[in-house]
């Protein structure tokens, strides 16, 4: 089993100054061809940017690189786009989803209530970062539920594939948002997404369950619990991206 990590969307805060971000990309071998975690911005989101592509350079350090799209990491690390046969989205912001674009015969495994909110009316500021063009081109979905599923404590649903994978529902930052772990050969690997910023202490909790909402706590607790399980959020520190990998 393989499971290669990268950095899709690098975007730095100009304050405070070394709040430096990549946005993580999982992309693993499974029994049913490579499954790719989320997608960054697409070709297009580069070639043509909607208004969160023009807004993000102002407000952050955005280098908008279309090297960092995962099309062209997955042609780098030898495959060829087709071999993505799924794509498992946390949820469905622009920086996480606007690659479907470039994948358009992958079937995309995605919680149902996140589905229906990026499809439905606004209900929370956090829904302005849905772009409804990025799934004009899907031509499969896979809606997941919650049912009686469990990885360690959390309600969570198995993916159909091999090695192990869950889809762990943290809803909050989006109304259908989940994390997704991942059993590598070194043990679990979970990509909590958006759901918190555990490894950062200087972000007061007030303003993290505004934008993340409220599982921050909960992870920072299981992290303390579970130090075998490797576990991240989307936007890491480029140290990590070098250091941290789940081989
Ligand atoms: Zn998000």
């Amino acid at each position: 089993m393989t499971i290669h990590i990268f950095n899709v969307f690098t975007c730095n805060a100009r304050w405070p100054s070394k709040l430096k971000t990549g946005m993580v990309c999982g992309l693993v071998e499974t029994d049913d061809g490579l499954a790719l975690i989320d997608t960054g911005p697409g070709l297009e989101d580069y070639s043509n940017p909607h208004w969160m592509m023009r807004l993000f350079p102002i407000i952050f350090q955005a280098p908008l690189d279309p090297q960092e799209a995962a099309i062209n990491q997955v042609q780098r690390l030898g495959y060829k786009p087709e071999d993505v046969r799924h794509i498992i989205l946390t949820h469905m912001h622009f920086d996480h989803c606007g690659g479907l674009t470039d994948f358009p015969w992958a079937k995309v495994h995605v919680h149902r209530r996140e589905y229906e909110a990026f499809a439905g009316k606004l209900h929370r500021w956090t829904d302005l970062a849905y772009i409804q063009r990025h799934i004009t081109g899907v031509v499969e979905w896979k809606f997941h539920e919650t049912g009686d599923g469990k990885w360690y404590e959390f309600d969570a649903i198995r993916l159909p594939f091999e090695p192990e994978m869950w889809l762990v529902p943290l809803h909050g930052h989006s109304q259908g948002h989940c994390g997704v772990a991942v059993k590598t050969g070194l043990g679990w690997f979970f990509n909590a997404a958006d759901a918190g910023a555990v490894y950062n202490n200087d972000i007061p909790a007030w303003v993290i369950k505004l934008v993340l909402g409220p599982h921050d706590a909960r992870l920072r607790r299981f992290m303390k619990n579970h130090p075998e399980v490797r576990l991240c959020n989307s936007h890491m520190f480029p140290e990590w991206f070098d250091e941290g990998r789940p081989g």
